[in-house]
Formats: structure tokens, sequence, C-alpha cells
């Protein structure tokens, strides 16, 4: 019987061994590489939680001078009424006249990544870039282009390699996807 894993109520198998993330991670960085090495200390921007170990990877491979944050998309606790509005917190560094690339652990419908974008678009920056492990095209329905996609795949949930199935599963250095 083939090898599964269980999070909480769902099995799940491996879909994408190390192996092969690490070598979608080196062509992603390659082109990065290329693309920035004239530009002025470009910035990183990991979205948190699911971005630390794509991240940690990506910077090892990047060969040119950088900054790297993280940022992370908090409900806002201000009012009563506004309960489902998010705002960006982590960022100290200032943005303005920076060439950032936001950093993803996976982009499916667009709706958090064309928010990222936004909010970040206000601070100024000289550009912005978007840097995905996972990219869902047939979920896809947004018009912020994705520049840097490692890997695309369907519509299956995947965890591992810092994604989560409700917070489990983000240590596993494979990619799983659900069997049941
Ligand atoms: P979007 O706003 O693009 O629809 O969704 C992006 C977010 O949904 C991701 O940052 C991630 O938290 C979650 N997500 C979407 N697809 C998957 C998946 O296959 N596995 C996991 N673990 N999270 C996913
Ligand atoms: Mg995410």
């Amino acid at each position: 019987m083939e090898h599964t894993i269980k999070l909480h109520d769902r099995h799940f198998r491996v879909m994408i061994p190390a192996a092969e993330i690490d070598k979608a991670v080196a062509a992603v960085a390659a082109r990065i590489n290329e693309d920035y090495k004239d530009k002025e200390t470009p910035l990183f921007v990991g979205v948190l939680n699911g971005s630390f170990m794509f991240m940690s990877d990506l910077i090892k491979k990047i060969e040119f001078n950088s900054e790297l944050s993280f940022v992370k998309l908090a409900s806002y606790e201000g009012t009563a009424t506004t309960g489902d509005v998010k705002c960006l917190i982590g960022l100290n560094n200032s943005l303005e006249g920076r060439h950032v690339i936001i950093v993803e652990d996976i982009v499916d419908t667009g709706v958090s990544i064309e928010r990222m974008v936004r909010d970040l678009e206000r601070l100024r920056p000289a550009s912005i870039a978007v840097c995905t492990l996972f990219f869902k095209p047939n979920s896809y329905r947004k018009q912020i282009p994705i520049e840097y996609k490692a890997l695309e795949i369907g519509n299956e949930f995947i965890v591992g390699y810092g994604l989560d199935y409700d917070q489990l599963g983000r240590n596993l250095k494979d990619i799983y996807v659900v069997t049941d």
C-alpha cells in the first residue's frame, strides 16, 4: 500500500519530492539573479506563514546583495464593524524607491496576492514583482501579473514545505496531496 500520512482527519501522499522542489527553486532563483543583477539592493518580502521555507531556500540561491523582510496579513482588531478588514503587519523597511519581490507560498484565486500588491504599491516602491512557489492557473482570476512561478499545479489541495492543513504539515520537506 502506498505510504500516506495523516493530518487531522485527512490522508495525504507525496506529490512532489524535495529534490524536485529544489530544482524548481533553483530555476526561479536563476531567473531572478539575471533580472535583478543590475538593480539597487532589491528587497524580498515574504508572506507569513506559508512562505518561510521557500524564502529560506530561495534566498540562499540569490547572488546579489539584497534585504529580506516578512509580513503578515492580520485581521484588523479596531472596531467590531471592520472584522473582515485585513492589515499588513511586520514591515519595518521603507519601500519608497525600492525594487520589491513578494515571496508567496501559493497563488490560488489571487485574492490574497492582489490585496498584498495593492497595499505595497501605496508605499511607492520603484517596482513590485511576485514570486510564488505554487501557482494554480485554473483557479486564478485576477489581473496582477505573477512574474515568477516555481511550479504550476491543478486545483488539488497540497501541504508541506511551509504549507499547512489547519496548521499541520508545514514541517514536511516534500509536497503532499490529499487522498480522501
Ligand atoms: P488565494 O487568495 O490566491 O485564493 O489563496 C491564497 C491562499 O490560500 C494561500 O496563501 C494559502 O494560504 C491558501 N491555499 C490555497 N491553495 C492552497 C493549497 O493547495 N494548500 C494550502 N495549504 N493552502 C492553500
Ligand atoms: Mg500565502
